[in-house]
């Protein structure tokens, strides 16, 4: 049988679709498990059984709801990032420059590269994730493993390119074993990424997974507690999702994060124009 599309493109398309099915999007191909969803076509019967009518019940008056807020308060007392003033022409150059061949904190020991941030530097949608992993480490870029190839996915989801965002890390250098940064890495390293987030001035920030969410909003709280729910960090929409690599493991949270990330398509004005792009100019 003659190929259709070359094979890398058959390739890059199985994969395309196999994540939007995984996110519960099956409008344009094939259900893959139709097996599992039998009750969905399940014939109904043409003539149900005669049913008695059940007595009335007591009519109860719906309790008034009080309205949700748009932006979740996380803590209530001022954050340290509150507190920390922003540099007046502070630039993504200027911060690489101060940060140079950075050695302090221990995880320098372990480092091949320092992982700073990849993309535009005027994103209107910034990733924080939790810190370089093997592949980031060798090649000086973030999210360029598995889970990176996860994420670009889901950026591409939302109509939009790496290009288009900026993509960045709480610690720039690689914890040994891929372990959790430690605190005091996390606070010596998070003042960069501080500045980072105030030099792109970004309208949205989304983070990924309860590292980057725990440190830019000062608290201790798991992530089931406000994931997919705006936060404010410094003034700008803040959502908290699960971690590419967290997803990897359990493929079946994709779906709770394409929800996450359809709100910040909301936000973004980005739902319904497929192609469109979030940086305001690269
Ligand atoms: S993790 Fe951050 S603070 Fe620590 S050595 Fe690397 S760049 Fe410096």
């Amino acid at each position: 049988m003659p190929e259709r599309f070359p094979a890398a493109l058959q390739e890059k398309l199985t994969e395309r679709l196999t994540f939007y099915q995984d996110i519960g999007i099956q409008l344009f191909y094939r259900d893959r498990y139709p097996h599992q969803r039998a009750s969905v076509t399940e014939e109904i019967p043409l003539s149900k059984p005669v049913q008695k009518p059940l007595p009335a019940k007591p009519v109860v008056q719906p309790r008034p709801v009080p309205p949700k807020p748009d932006v979740f308060p996380v803590a209530s007392d001022p954050s340290l990032f509150e507190a920390m003033n922003r540099i007046p022409g502070d630039t993504l150059l200027k911060i690489q420059t101060d940060l140079g061949d950075c050695t302090r904190c221990k995880l320098h020991r372990g480092r091949t590269k320092l992982v700073f941030g990849d993309g535009n530097p005027k994103a209107e949608l910034v990733f924080v994730g939790e810190g370089p992993g093997r592949d980031e480490d060798e090649q000086g870029l973030p999210f360029v493993g598995r889970a990176g190839k996860l994420l670009t996915q889901m950026i591409e989801a939302m109509g939009l390119q790496r290009k288009d965002v900026y993509i960045c890390n709480v610690v720039k250098c690689r914890p040994p074993e891929n372990r959790t940064p430690e605190k005091d890495e996390v606070e010596t390293c998070s003042p960069f990424l501080l500045r980072q987030l105030d030099a792109i001035s970004p309208k949205v920030i989304v983070c990924l997974g309860s590292v980057a969410a725990q440190t830019l909003l000062e608290t201790n709280r798991g992530i089931s507690h406000f994931r997919g729910q705006w936060l404010d960090f410094r003034g700008r929409k803040l959502m908290a999702t699960y971690h590419p690599a967290y997803l990897l493991r359990n493929p079946s949270a994709k779906g709770e994060v394409w929800k996450d990330l359809q709100k910040v398509m909301v936000v973004l004005g980005l739902q319904g124009k497929k192609g469109s792009q979030a940086g305001k100019s690269s």
